[in-house]
């Protein structure tokens, strides 16, 4: 008799062997672009809190504020009693801000995803994808029964030739700034090409909102697109806005159709009412505080400038995601050990999470960083030979 799980101990074996093992590191500090690890302070890198409003007083007033006026549990799904005024008016101030009619709440960006596909599309209809959109897209995808097709990063002939041999539904699923390389979609492309193949465009801006375009309005304001361009736009709050859970936008016949048939809408209980109103209150600084989004393009062009000094191997990317391409899954960990113990946080990350051969340090900035937060992270990396493979 073979003891349980001895299989899995061995498949643990092996990703260990292939420097793929993950592990926590456990915080004992407020998230912000200082960390408490193991009684150490380190410098944050690899937080999505762009913005730097995970921790923002006003924010944490609101979620104190939100428990004392709702409690902390909310109940049920929002299709029960779950439902809060604090949601609501959320709803209302997400539709506003990305000029959609109405915007949905989701528990998390994960099943937002998950939901909607699945709502919209299945068997007889047809799925696009981008090669290397976020995991949750392609599990949707894969979920929804439809036939799903890959298309090549950003290539948008690629998608073209997939799309005359469809038939059925199509949609065409993008990340809008892509979360591990940093790059942006090219949407003007995808929203003409959706148009002409009678395909259905749905955006995932999770690394944009906030982030990008001069009200922070995410990567559909960058490119000026509205809701006849891209009519299903997804966000997640737990980055740019520093809080937590999801949302979809998009038209009212949108809207509905995901209350009735989002099976993840549906069965789920409602995120709490105290992070709404945190998420309402990081909303309006993240609209009017624009000194955010203007320091994050600072920071990131001095990381940029002396990454090339360096040698370092950047990405294409105007983001606050400044990848360094490293490739081997193994070296790759072991820089980010060697930041580590010079007291910087960077996070490698490697398959599959990234293509096989692309393991990379995955750098992110804050609008809580200085500069000389930067100038000491590339002289680290050049002391922790980064630009060697
Ligand atoms: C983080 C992320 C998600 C998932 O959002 P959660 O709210 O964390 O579940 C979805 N899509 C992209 C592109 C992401 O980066």
């Amino acid at each position: 008799m073979t003891p349980p799980f001895s299989e899995l101990a061995s498949s643990l074996d092996d990703i260990a062997r292939q420097g793929l093992y993950r592990s926590r590191r456990v915080i004992a500090s407020p998230q912000g672009i200082k960390l408490e690890i193991d009684g150490r302070n380190v410098v944050n890198f690899c937080s999505n809190d762009y913005l730097g409003l995970a921790n923002h007083p006003d924010v944490v007033e609101a979620f104190k504020a939100g428990a004392d006026c709702y409690g902390v549990g909310s109940g049920s799904a929002h299709l029960i009693c779950g439902h809060s005024a604090a949601h609501h008016a959320l709803e209302e101030e997400l539709a506003a801000f990305t000029g959609r009619d109405r915007a949905l709440l989701f528990s998390t960006g994960y099943m937002a995803n998950i939901g909607v596909i699945s709502a919209l599309l299945g068997r007889g209809d047809a799925v696009f994808e981008d090669r290397l959109n976020h995991a949750s897209l392609l599990d949707g995808g894969l979920l929804s029964g439809a036939r799903f097709k890959r298309y090549a990063h950003a290539d948008v002939t690629d998608l073209e030739a997939n799309l005359e041999k469809a038939s059925g539904r199509k949609m065409i699923m993008t990340d809008g700034v892509f979360s591990m390389d940093g790059d942006f979609a090219p949407l003007n492309e995808l929203a003409t090409t959706a148009k002409k193949h009678d395909a259905w465009l749905m955006v995932d801006d999770a690394h944009g909102l906030g982030v990008i375009g001069e009200h922070g309005g995410g990567i559909v304001e960058h490119y000026g697109l509205g809701q006849d361009d891209v009519p299903v736009l997804m966000g997640t709050l737990g980055k740019g806005l520093g809080t937590f859970g999801a949302f979809v936008a998009g038209s009212e016949v949108l809207i509905e159709t995901l209350i009735q048939k989002a099976r993840t809408y549906i069965y789920t209980t409602a995120l709490p009412a105290a992070v709404a109103e945190a998420t309402r209150a990081s909303l309006k600084i993240a609209i009017e505080e624009s000194w955010r989004r203007d320091k994050l393009k600072q920071l990131s062009g001095r990381f940029r400038q002396g990454a090339e000094q360096l040698g370092l191997k950047l990405m294409v990317s105007s983001s606050a995601i400044q990848p360094i391409l490293i490739g081997d899954s193994q070296t790759a960990v072991d820089i980010s050990n060697a930041l580590l113990n010079a007291g910087f946080l960077v996070s490698a990350i490697r398959p599959p999470t990234v293509p096989q051969g692309s393991a990379r340090l995955r750098v992110t900035f804050s609008a809580l960083h200085e500069e000389q937060h930067v100038d000491r992270l590339l002289d680290a990396l050049s002391k922790a030979n980064a630009g060697c493979k």
